[in-house]
């Protein structure tokens, strides 16, 4: 089959490999029909997540069929059509069972091999699924291809980040999105559909603040040396009640830091590589400072955002701005990491 690898930093290319097969009982393999690039791969192609094997397969956003299953797996025959989280889950474990999918003491992250160990990734024809029955969701008719790649991570990411900044209708908030990337957009419609009273987006980028701002946001350009004023105006002096960083930088987080109010909470879902914070225990106590963070439970927000019809409701697959032939992998790559041609989003017809 044809995928694309990993092969140092700022390199990969499309490259023949074997097919993938049954190893478990468990597994199944999928004949990848569409496949995201995203923020988090752009960590590995950047080599600020390091240890990553030459030759992993890469990505963790795939939607496709069912071409083999293997002798346990019970929810899934030949044929059907699926689409995957960005971790795979056991269904079972302490974890898996509250809901925290994500940190699943079985689970693995595709696209992600460590000295011979992982799992290859979903940017390829076809993928092996590990712990199939648990791990899959149906892409039922309703669904289109996007929807189902964007539930298994981005929209179920943005989603779970205004969530756990604590946004509901009753509470009114002003908030701010850091990063206006297809997370933080992604971010944005969570969090108007959760229920803030006024939504912040902030970005260096005209066209995806274009973009928030086509989702309801209220744009602001952080190349403007008032920007903070802007906000602080805005909030009574005080600062807005939640910031959501969707960037994954130090500067993100700590701009996020600054533009909390006293008691508000930063909701932090950029994946970071830094050894430390940056902010200090003492400005975190002298805001009586909630932070949260961490990787999305996307199973578990996959299905809830299906059962409550958020995913039909809002717009999501619009991010979709850019389409690919595997073959064009690393020009996908090119293109969405230097944000240029107005690319939002880029997946791959695999
Ligand atoms: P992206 O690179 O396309 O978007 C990042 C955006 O942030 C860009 O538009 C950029 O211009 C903007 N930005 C950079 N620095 C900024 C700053 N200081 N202030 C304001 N804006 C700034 O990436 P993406 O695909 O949207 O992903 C965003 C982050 O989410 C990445 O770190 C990715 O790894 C992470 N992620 C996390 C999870 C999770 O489970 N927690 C899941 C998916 C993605
Ligand atoms: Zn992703
Ligand atoms: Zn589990």
């Amino acid at each position: 089959m044809k995928g694309i690898t990993f092969e140092g930093v700022q390199t990969v290319h499309c490259a023949q490999l074997p097919d993938p097969e049954i190893i478990r009982p468990g597994d199944a393999v999928v004949r990848v029909s569409l496949a995201g690039v995203c923020g988090s791969d752009l960590h590995v192609f950047h080599g600020r997540e390091k240890g990553c094997d030459c030759g992993t397969v890469m990505g963790h956003e795939f939607v496709g069929e069912i071409v083999e299953t293997g002798r346990e797996v019970r929810r899934f025959r030949t044929g059907d059509l699926v689409f995957s989280p960005f971790t795979t889950s056991c269904g079972a474990c302490y974890y898996c069972k509250i809901g925290l999918t994500a940190r699943c003491e079985k689970g693995k992250l595709y696209g992600w091999r460590e000295n011979g160990q992982g799992l290859h990734g979903g940017q390829a024809e076809f993928v092996r699924v590990p712990m199939a029955d648990t791990t899959l969701i149906h892409l039922t008719s309703d669904l289109s291809p996007e929807q189902g790649l964007l539930l298994g991570d981005i929209f179920s990411t943005g989603y779970f980040c205004a969530d756990m900044a604590g946004i509901s209708r009753e509470s009114a908030m002003t908030c701010a999105v850091v990063g206006c990337g297809p997370v933080g957009l992604m971010a944005i419609l969570g969090a108007i559909d959760l229920g803030a009273a006024r939504v912040f987006a902030l970005d260096t980028i005209p066209e995806r603040l274009a973009k928030a701002t086509a989702f309801g946001a209220i744009p602001i350009n952080v190349t403007a040396p008032d920007f903070q004023q802007t906000l602080r105006e805005a909030t009574a002096g005080r600062g807005v009640d939640a910031a959501l960083e969707a960037v994954g930088s130090s500067a993100a987080l700590r701009l996020a830091v600054d533009l909390v109010r006293p008691g508000g909470t930063v909701s932090s879902v950029g994946v970071h590589t830094s050894e430390h914070f940056p902010f200090s225990p003492v400005e975190a106590y002298n805001k009586n400072l909630t932070y949260r963070i961490g990787r999305c439970p996307a199973r578990f927000y996959a299905e809830k955002l299906i059962r409550e019809s958020a995913v039909q409701r809002l717009d999501i697959a619009s991010v979709i701005t850019h389409r690919y032939a595997l073959a064009d992998g690393a020009e996908a790559y090119r293109v969405f990491d230097q944000k240029v041609d107005d690319c939002l989003k880029a997946v791959l017809v695999c």
